[in-house]
């Protein structure tokens, strides 16, 4: 199971957000969140895990106030970003 553990977590940051008051007024196509996705892995360190063991761990190391308020700020911008040219991609 290769797999990239930033994905998932900054895909579960993209979820909270846009379904938050704050991003109401951002398209929240499957197309603009996978622009997000994209956009922010792009800024973000990948961490890949072959096991479950692997992915926990890296869950758990990224599960800190300090890595989940920088993680947040660059999803927030990739936010912005693609809210400002929806569907360029
Ligand atoms: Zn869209």
């Amino acid at each position: 199971m290769l797999k990239n553990a930033m994905e998932e977590i900054v895909q579960g940051i993209v979820t909270v957000l846009m379904s938050g008051s704050d991003y109401q007024i951002f398209c929240k196509c499957q197309q603009c969140q996978e622009d997000i996705i994209a956009l922010s892995l792009n800024t973000l360190p990948a961490h890949y895990v072959t096991s479950e063991k692997g992915r926990t761990a890296v869950f758990e190391r990224m599960n800190s106030k300090e890595n989940l308020e920088w993680i947040n700020k660059r999803v927030i911008q990739s936010i912005y970003t693609v809210g400002k040219y929806p569907h360029r991609s």
